[in-house]
């Protein structure tokens, strides 16, 4: 084998990883909010027609391709975001190898990044963030504190505190200013969630990068709604997931340049 082939194998190996996960993260997605368990069938069936999809039609991403997403047995089409989700997953698996090296680091945050693509689109579909997800989410990010070298057992939990806490007050705050739910309890718990992997900072860096984001396609989205009638309901999970992983890979970083401006005066 050549030498040069060494180095890169590992990585094959992590991305083909992600992409089975991501094909886990799809029956997650579409079982949870039923109220089912992910792993209670063994084997997966077309919605449309019920058929059994044979293993080598539920390889990631590529059997999506050979069948041109259609379903073999009914021709019934199967939907991008299948495929999208396990490419997502397997390049997040990818870029958490690249970026934190084989380590424990690369491994929580990769699970952490996994769990919010299950949360987006749960959020997407139903405007719900489960329970089921967010509050087991809590102790094991306390847990993970133990792995993370740059996090504290303190540092967890005072950002579960603030996180949760903290929203929580400006939830309620808001309801009594406005009389209508801003911000849904569901939210409240997935930052809970977030302080615990994150620590205080982290959080808050997620909190302003979630509402910049959700601010940016708020103003694209409610006049083109407005314009059709409809009150909008924007979940806020996606933007908190995207702020989250936006603090994952470049926090640190933006958090330094953003103090060094800061230093330097205005
Ligand atoms: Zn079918």
């Amino acid at each position: 084998m050549s030498t040069a082939l060494v180095p890169v194998l590992p990585y094959i190996f992590v991305l083909a990883f992600g992409l089975i996960v991501g094909s886990f993260l799809n029956v997650c997605i579409f079982r949870i909010p039923e109220g089912g368990i992910p792993f209670s069938e063994p084997r997966s069936h077309c919605p449309q027609c019920n058929a059994q999809i044979a293993w080598y039609d539920n390889i990631p991403v590529a059997s999506y391709i050979v069948l041109t997403g259609k379903c073999r047995a009914c021709k019934a089409s199967i939907s991008i975001r299948y495929p999208l989700v396990e490419l997502a997953s397997g390049m997040f698996a990818l870029a958490c190898a690249v970026n934190f090296g084989f380590t424990w680091a690369a491994l929580v945050y990769y699970l952490l990044i996994a769990t919010l693509l299950v949360i987006t689109f749960i959020d997407l579909d139903h405007m719900i963030i489960p329970n089921i997800i967010t509050l087991p989410g809590i102790p094991i990010g306390i847990a993970a504190s133990f792995l993370l070298p740059e996090l504290s057992l303190a540092q967890s939990l005072i950002g579960v505190a603030v996180g949760g806490g903290g929203l929580f007050a400006v939830s309620e705050l808001f309801y009594l200013l406005r009389k209508k739910e801003g911000m849904g309890m569901g939210d409240v718990k997935l930052l809970g969630m977030l302080g615990a992997f994150f620590g205080v900072k982290g959080v808050l860096f997620t909190i302003m990068a979630g509402a910049f984001v959700g601010t940016f396609v708020g103003l694209i989205l409610i006049p083109l709604n407005r314009s059709k009638g409809l009150d909008l309901r924007i979940p806020f999970g996606p933007f908190l997931a995207s702020g989250a992983i936006v603090y994952i890979f470049w926090g640190e970083f933006l958090i330094y340049k953003y103090l060094e401006y800061a230093r330097g005066g205005f």
